[in-house]
């Protein structure tokens, strides 16, 4: 299959943070030949390289499956659906979209967040930033029981609605879940690339659920690898389209970003000179950023086990948190190109002056 058409089916599948299930299910179709699986309670889906051998470095290369959403909170009398929002929004990005809600016959259903019609709306509320817990899901039903009978239920999860667009004239995604589907897609076409190789160090991905509700799955996945470093790959938030040029860290197109710092996390200064010395050998596009908002599992990682050295490799997506992103597939590749090159260079002695 295709770069373009594995993106596409795994950021389309519907995975918001406790239901990864597609999203575990089309990753073990998209990378069966590359290793054998493992599973966990929380829906953590391990992939063991096939060449690993004993008595290695084990290497972590950490993605998350999960996507932000909402879910079912309670349905009104007259079918109206009332939800919760499940990672992080910005509510004014919430109204007036579509959504898919998962029921309990095994399929999405459409529904439109509704919203008043100007025609309708007061001089203060044209003026003020909705409120989630104001908002409702119209999927069509007339009554409590008539939602009932279309599968839908409290704790229904809720799917922001968009399917990945490529614009091969500027090698431009639009689409959902780049954050961190991206990174997903970016480990297994790493673990492709190196088929068949030997490596010093033993590889393990581990696709972590519940990131976007706290970093909840790598605290496991951690602990069951038990990995002497870690790579995250990441769907980072651009700022290329409201920062002044001088400031912007984070472009699209302009390659991976390595980050120094983050709310919760130094990065290993080492380990990323490491890394940033594979960029310029090999003359992979990198950006440099510094970073005093935003979190990876690269926060529950490094400071797991005795401490493990980690980096996050982050693919630059506009719109976060929102139902479209834009990503672009130069800078997917260059992803793949610097965990490639990372993988090759690592070894035991390497690891040590970390
Ligand atoms: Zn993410």
């Amino acid at each position: 299959m295709s770069q373009l058409s594995r993106i596409q089916k795994i950021c389309d599948a519907n995975g918001i943070s406790g239901f990864e299930d597609e999203v575990v299910l089309a990753i073990r179709q998209e990378a069966g030949e590359l290793g054998h699986f493992a599973e966990d309670s929380l829906r953590n889906l391990y992939l063991y390289r096939t060449e690993n051998t004993e008595n290695k470095p084990v290497v972590l290369l950490d993605a998350h499956t999960d996507e932000v959403g909402f879910m079912v909170k309670c349905i009104r009398d007259d079918g109206m659906l009332e939800f919760i929002p499940i990672g992080g929004w910005v509510s004014s990005n919430v109204p007036a979209h579509l959504v898919r809600v998962q029921t309990n016959l095994g399929k999405t259903i459409p529904g439109i967040v509704g919203s008043k019609p100007p025609h309708y709306q007061s001089e203060s509320e044209r003026k003020s930033a909705p409120d989630i817990a104001s908002m409702y899901i119209d999927i069509g039903a007339r009554s409590v029981e008539e939602a009932l009978s279309m599968g839908v239920d409290i704790a229904s999860p809720i799917i922001p609605d968009a399917v990945c667009i490529y614009n091969e004239n500027n090698n431009l995604l639009f689409g959902k879940a780049f954050d961190c589907r991206l990174g997903c897609t970016t480990i297994i076409d790493v673990l492709e690339d190196l088929k068949g190789e030997q490596l010093q160090v033993n590889l393990v991905a581990g696709f972590a659920s519940q990131e976007e509700v706290g970093c909840r799955g790598a605290q496991l996945t951690a602990r069951k690898v038990k990995p002497d470093v870690a790579i995250c790959f990441e769907g980072s938030p651009a700022d290329d389209t409201f920062l002044p040029p001088y400031q912007q860290q984070t472009i699209v197109g302009k390659g991976p970003m390595l980050r120094f710092i983050d709310s919760k996390m130094i990065t290993n200064p080492r380990f990323q000179q490491f890394a940033l010395d594979i960029a310029k050998e090999f003359d992979i596009p990198v950006q440099k950023g510094v970073r005093n908002g935003g979190a990876t599992n690269a926060s529950a990682l490094h400071l797991s086990e005795q401490g493990i050295p980690t980096i996050v490799i982050g693919i630059p997506v506009r719109y976060a948190h929102t139902h479209w992103g834009v990503s672009s597939l130069d800078d997917v590749q260059n992803s793949v190109r610097l965990g490639r090159a990372i993988l090759t260079r690592l070894n035991e002695q390497i690891i040590a002056t970390f």
